[in-house]
């Protein structure tokens, strides 16, 4: 157990969560899943060891994600949550820990409280919040302070978050509901439809790690589904081309374009310039997605750069600003 204060910061992600501690870095990169037994409502496991669990037990251990699009959808499971890997982090000493959390940019003020009010309970002494866009374009190396317009689009499970960013504010932003999670339910959509074939969310994401892309190029590359007969309900393998994912994701790919581009039409024009010229900063693990950053630069004519840890850039980010965390925390006041 830690024996002074430390301040932590939170990036409470629909997908991962991932906690810094001062001095350390990030100590903590986890999914944000959940092992619930589905009769007494008892918490089993959390994080990867509820994420290894699942499908490897007794049907009544279900997988709870208590994030949905950016926001709390379970407050109890979403505090445990927070609680285990707070103590896990070896941030609960003598006094508790003072907090920095991110929240997505587009969320209501009884998101946000539901937010504080999560970590207070999970044990912190006081929360502070920062924008999402802010932290990840922190955490990305970007100039956020300087009076010049940077580019920040952000692609995590639940939320994608685009947003300039000039003198240490945000200038304008887009934030929707469609990222990771979505592309993945289009990838399950897609195949039941067009191969006849059902498959779960973990095959589904695997295939867009291993095939998924957004721009097309001279290579195809080829993967062997398993999954269900749609209309038998017999185990069914069937190989499917990397085109046939890229059309799977076209719709909701074009949407994450139709961001950047209101993004930027709400720019002042000055800030807008800078961004042509300085380009687009990728980061969140949509960010991955192979050749995102080739359509974008060629629909836009920005170029686009992927972040070099981009799943961690919102968490170290987050931990900066915990160097401003009295200023923050007077900001909530
Ligand atoms: P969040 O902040 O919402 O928790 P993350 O930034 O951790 O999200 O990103 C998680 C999302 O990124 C998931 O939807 C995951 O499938 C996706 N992702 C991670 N790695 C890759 C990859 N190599 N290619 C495509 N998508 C990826
Ligand atoms: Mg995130």
């Amino acid at each position: 157990m830690g024996i002074l204060t430390k301040d932590v910061a939170i990036d409470l992600g629909t997908a991962n969560t991932l906690i810094y501690v001062k001095g350390k870095g990030v100590v903590i990169r986890e999914p944000s899943v959940v092992a619930v037994d589905r009769y007494t409502g008892k918490i089993v496991a959390v994080g990867s060891e509820a994420n290894h669990m699942i499908g490897r037990t007794p049907d009544n251990i279900i997988a709870v994600r208590p994030m949905k699009d950016g926001v709390i959808a379970d407050f109890d499971i979403t505090q445990a949550m927070i609680k285990h890997f707070i103590r896990k982090a070896d941030v609960v000493g003598i006094m508790k820990p003072r907090v920095v959390v991110c929240i997505p940019s587009g969320i209501t003020e009884v998101e946000r409280r539901a937010v504080e009010e999560a970590v207070i309970q999970a044990g912190a002494k006081e929360v502070a919040l920062i924008e999402e866009p802010m932290a990840a374009a922190i955490g990305a190396g970007l100039p956020v302070n300087r009076a010049t317009g940077s580019m920040i689009m952000d692609i995590g499970g639940g939320t994608t978050e685009v947003a300039v960013i000039s003198m240490g504010g945000i200038v304008s932003s887009r934030s929707i509901r469609v990222a990771g999670d979505a592309l993945d339910n289009a990838i399950i959509n897609y195949l039941k439809k067009n191969a006849g074939i059902n498959v779960g969310d973990k095959m589904a994401e695997e295939i867009k790690f291993e095939i998924g892309s957004a721009y097309e190029d001279d290579d195809e590359a080829l993967f062997d589904v398993r999954g269900r007969d749609v209309q038998t309900g017999l185990p069914k393998t069937v190989q499917i081309k990397e085109s046939q994912i890229r059309e799977a994701m076209r719709e909701n790919i074009g949407e994450m374009l139709e961001a950047v581009k209101l993004t930027l039409e709400h720019t002042p024009p000055e800030l807008a310039a800078d961004v042509m010229e300085r380009g687009i900063m990728l980061t969140g693990g949509g960010a991955l997605i192979k050749g995102l950053d080739r359509l974008l630069t060629s629909v836009t004519k920005i170029p686009a750069y992927v972040a070099e840890y981009p799943l961690d850039c919102v968490a170290v980010g987050t931990g900066k600003a915990l160097d401003n965390i009295k200023e923050l925390l007077a900001r909530r006041k």
